[in-house]
């Protein structure tokens, strides 16, 4: 089975209306790249609109989503704000928020629920820190956190995909070797599998943390790599484009 590989961007705290030129030139160019990568860009919410609107048919996202659909949640936004929004795709689970916001799995399997819920794309982030990856724990952990964070089944594989970021190799400039990343995303496959049946054989497994032009071709060649989740790299057309173009070879 061939699997188109989704390569997302997130912009995390970066980028205002000054940047929309961005992300038109990075959705004209990955329409070169249609039907062989999916590409999206998960901006800051306050951009959504306007990028959605800059860019009709290439898909926008955000990087977090409260897990309820409205309420007294003062500077939350729900599902349905982001799909009104123009977003196609949203972020849960980035270990930037697990950490600052204190967010559980529990927390982050209701999030990515209520994403899929409200017809959004998800992408669920889980990775370990170096404590734990030099303590040899890396698998174990990581393995907990997809099993107590995946959303309730059935899931497909064109809406949800997971991705692995080791916290330690996230905006550092290191990168998980290889042959860790084979290790790692094939015991999430195997987790992934137990949860969702034949399905999860076909959930896209991104890798994040610190892909770049110069690294990407060999992330994408180790098995069980389904995409890429990119920061820094994602914020200039320059430095994301050559990722999206690896990802479609
Ligand atoms: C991320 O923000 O998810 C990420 C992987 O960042 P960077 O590519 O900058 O390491």
């Amino acid at each position: 089975m061939t699997m188109v590989k989704l390569i997302a961007g997130n912009w995390k705290m970066h980028g205002t209306s000054e940047d929309l030129g961005e992300v038109r030139t990075i959705a004209e160019w990955s329409k070169k790249f249609e039907g062989a990568v999916e590409v999206a860009l998960c901006v800051p919410a306050t951009l959504i609109h306007r990028a959605a609107e800059a860019v009709p048919g290439f898909l926008i996202g955000a990087q977090d989503i409260h897990h309820k659909e409205k309420g007294a949640h003062t500077g939350d936004v729900c599902a349905a704000m982001l799909h009104d929004a123009g977003a196609g795709i949203v972020i849960v689970g980035h270990s930037e928020r697990r950490d600052a916001h204190r967010e559980a799995d529990g927390h982050v399997k209701a999030k990515a629920e209520a994403g899929l819920g409200a017809g959004l794309k998800v992408i669920l982030c889980v990775g370990e820190s170096l404590e734990e990856r030099e303590a040899g724990r890396a698998v174990e952990t990581v393995g907990r956190q997809v099993d107590a964070s995946l959303p309730a089944g059935p899931v497909d594989t064109g809406t949800f995909a997971l991705a692995y970021e080791p916290i330690w190799a996230i905006g550092t400039g290191r990168v998980a070797e290889v042959e860790d990343i084979e290790e790692m995303h094939s015991a999430i496959r195997e987790r992934l599998v137990a949860a969702y049946g034949e399905t999860g054989a076909g959930v896209r497994i991104l890798y994040g943390g610190s892909v770049k032009a110069s690294n990407a071709g060999e992330i994408f060649a180790v098995p069980n790599v389904g995409g890429a989740l990119v920061g820094g790299a994602s914020l200039k057309a320059a430095d994301f484009l050559p990722i999206v173009e690896a990802g479609a070879d």
